[in-house]
Order: C-alpha cells, then sequence, then structure tokens
C-alpha cells in the first residue's frame, strides 16, 4: 500500500480562519486594532506581536476560559473534517502532519473540540503556555528563539521559523522523503512556498485559491524551479473531492 502523507497548514488551510486574529475578534475589538496597528508596523514576528496582545488582554481581566471559548467556535468546516476522516478510513497508513505558525495552546484546543486529538502525529509550531503565576496569562514564544542563530531562509519565511527547514528536519527524523510514495501539502500563505519549493515531482501542493500562496505559485514557481503538482482548491469540499483521488 502507498505511503502517503499530508501536511497541513492550519489557519485559512486546515480551519477556516486566522487563529491569531480570532481570539481577539471574538473578545474584543480595541485589542483586535491593536494586534492589527502592531502587524501593519511590520518590525516584530507574528507569535511576538500575538504574545504581546495577549498580556493586553490579560491585563483587561479576560480569563483564560474565555480565551478557550473563543478557540472551540473558530469555524472548522464539516467537509475539512470529513476528508481527512475519510481519506484516514480509506487509506489507513496515511500520516498527517501539522505545519503552522500558530501555536500548540490554539491548536490543541481547537483540535480536542473536535475529537481530533490524535489525526497529526506531530505538530509543529510555536510553543505557548499558561503563565504559572497568572493562570490566565498565555505566553506565546517561536518555534525558533530569538537567542538561536538564523535560520537563514532566502524564500522568505518569519525569523521564527523556516517552514521548508522544518518540513525537511522531519523528513530527516522520518526516514528521509524517499521513505514516502507521495507527499501532500494543504496551504494558503505565503510562508507555504518555502515548503512547497522543496517537493518533489508527483507530489501535490493543494493551494487555496486567490491567497498569498496561489500568488506567489504564479508569480515566482518558474523562477523557484517548482516540481509539485498544485491542485487549486477553494472551499474544504474540494478538499475532500481532491482527497479521494489519493
Ligand atoms: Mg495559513
Amino acid at each position: 500500500m502507498p505511503r502517503n502523507l499530508v501536511v497541513f497548514d492550519f489557519d485559512w488551510s486546515f480551519v477556516d480562519q486566522d487563529t491569531d486574529r480570532w481570539v481577539f475578534e471574538v473578545l474584543s475589538t480595541p485589542l483586535r486594532r491593536v494586534l492589527q496597528t502592531r502587524k501593519s508596523g511590520g518590525s516584530q514576528c507574528t507569535p511576538d506581536v500575538v504574545n504581546e496582545t495577549m498580556a493586553d488582554l490579560h491585563a483587561e481581566g479576560f480569563k483564560k476560559e474565555q480565551i478557550l471559548d473563543a478557540l472551540r467556535m473558530l469555524p472548522l468546516h464539516p467537509a475539512m473534517k470529513r476528508a481527512v476522516l475519510g481519506l484516514k478510513e480509506r487509506l489507513a497508513d496515511t500520516t498527517f502532519l501539522c505545519l503552522s505558525n500558530s501555536n500548540e495552546i490554539y491548536i490543541g484546543t481547537i483540535l480536542e473540540k473536535h475529537s481530533l486529538t490524535n489525526l497529526f502525529s506531530e505538530i509543529i509550531t510555536n510553543p505557548a503556555h499558561w503563565d504559572a503565576e497568572h493562570p490566565s496569562l498565555l505566553h506565546i514564544g517561536r518555534r525558533l528563539p530569538a537567542t538561536s542563530p538564523p535560520h537563514g531562509c532566502k524564500i522568505g519565511c518569519l525569523a521564527n521559523m523556516c517552514k521548508g527547514d522544518e518540513l525537511d528536519a522531519w523528513m530527516a527524523a522520518n526516514g528521509g522523503w524517499e521513505a514516502w510514495d507521495r507527499v501532500s501539502y494543504v496551504g494558503d500563505g505565503g510562508n507555504d512556498f518555502c515548503p512547497i519549493v522543496r517537493m518533489r515531482k508527483g507530489d501535490w501542493a493543494l493551494v487555496r485559491k486567490n491567497m498569498e500562496l496561489d500568488g506567489r505559485v504564479k508569480e515566482e514557481g518558474a523562477e523557484k524551479g517548482l516540481k509539485v503538482d498544485v491542485k487549486r482548491w477553494e472551499g474544504a469540499w474540494e478538499v475532500e473531492e481532491i482527497f479521494q483521488t489519493l
């Protein structure tokens, strides 16, 4: 039986939202604005900006349960859930890997809500933990700490994580690329371009239409020597259809 690896970006790929923005959109419009202003300032890495705004949320008196409840109501399309569970049932030895610039508390909470805690064999993302003294304060860190040497990615990954390096490192620890008959990658963001550039002919990139990744594939794909088969999708139902042809 062929060995399939399915790699999922999380925000706007596995789920139908941006986890970082969503928590503030549910709880506080003024803090959602603060997040936007900080992001458009452009000088900080995404997890740093979210971490800073989480501290503001705590200072305003929001509780851990409110943050968790916000995450539990974040939209996961039923067709996406059906897509992964259907594939798992049909091709039982499919391995699912999550590669995300969100954080482990957000992703873990959402997966638990949907009874999908055991779907991914590994979740590669930013670390997060609740403060020991202030139980409603969430700290979000960087996958690659600011104190580590920079990853040196030339494709444009953020300072906290080079998704291409992360995928290569996971491969090295899991039998190498040759251990997998086909690797499929579901993504939407500009930082999903780096890993798909490293994928092989015959692998599948499921690229969400009209998002940043789609633009990069069109504009830089040929120049960067993209080899992977690109399959565009807009809604989760189309991912389900594509998975049925794996
Ligand atoms: Mg995304």
